[in-house]
């Protein structure tokens, strides 16, 4: 509790405490992502390749051409099937996934699929006013923030948690100091992610590693917080001038310092 005065408890990020495999673990138990992919497939593959190393046991990439990808990283034809097979735990959708009509039907679908749904990148510009119906994170930088919410009050912690009110959904509101919102009130704040993550495609690894902790079995506010938490420390393991392509290179050893 950082005393700020909101509608709930507002913490500083600390490291999280994650569990391990265990014996009786397996691929699937571990969490199957599914990332779907749309106009740029390099967004999707960062994403991808952010759930691979940020800890499912299984990543599909769904629609995707590119063959730029660890071949852990199976590649299946896009479709409202892919996303109803019931070991789905997460889909991750919006980096690289364009705004066209193509990009809009993949929502659509993906959305009825009712898995629990990491929103990103494109698809915070294609989401409409309705509050989500499943558990769903949402991951907007301030652009994204403002074209999705409008012009709210408050700091931006306020404006975090007003916006997952609406969204019915926990919001991952980005930048130097990411704030991480539930609607019912809680927040925790995360500012000390290394400004060498204001590179292009962060954002996308970032989704990923969030969707792996979410098919991992964590609650949309724990998936988002830890997702976080383990970008920051891949970030700072990076060193400086990093790529996007090699930050998931990072998340195992971050990954490690958690358990
Ligand atoms: P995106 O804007 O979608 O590419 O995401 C960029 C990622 O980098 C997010 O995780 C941001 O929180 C992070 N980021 C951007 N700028 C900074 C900064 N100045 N300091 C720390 N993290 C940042
Ligand atoms: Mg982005």
């Amino acid at each position: 509790d950082i005393g700020v005065e909101v509608s709930g408890p507002v913490r500083v990020a600390s490291a999280p405490q994650l569990r391990p495999p265990s014996a009786r673990d397996h691929k699937y138990s571990r969490g199957l992502v599914a990332v779907v992919a749309g106009r740029m497939p390099g967004a999707a593959a960062l994403a991808a390749t952010g759930a691979g190393r940020g800890g499912a046991g299984y990543v599909r990439l769904l629609g995707s051409a590119t063959d730029r990808l660890p071949h852990a990283i199976v590649r299946q034809r896009f479709s409202a099937e892919a996303l109803a097979d019931e070991r789905v735990g997460a889909v991750v959708i919006g980096p690289g996934l364009g705004r066209d009509d193509k990009a809009r039907e993949r929502l659509d679908l993906a959305r009825a699929s009712e898995r629990p749904m990491v929103i990103d990148g494109d698809a915070l510009h294609l989401l409409g006013e309705a509050p989500a119906r499943v558990p769903t994170i949402l991951t907007p930088h301030a652009g994204e923030f403002a074209r999705l919410f409008g012009d709210l009050n408050g700091s931006k912690i306020e404006r975090a948690i007003a916006a997952a009110r609406r969204a019915n959904a926990v919001v991952v509101f980005k930048g130097a100091d990411t704030v991480i919102a539930a609607p019912d009130g809680r927040a925790i704040v995360h500012a000390h992610a290394p400004a060498w993550l204001a590179t292009a495609g962060t954002g996308d690894v970032l989704a990923g590693v969030i969707g792996a902790q979410l098919a991992g079995g964590a609650d949309v506010f724990t998936a988002a917080a830890n997702g976080v938490w383990l970008h920051a420390e891949a970030a700072r393991r990076a060193g400086p001038a990093f790529i996007a392509d090699d930050l998931a290179a990072h998340l195992p050893a971050a990954l490690g310092a958690c358990l």
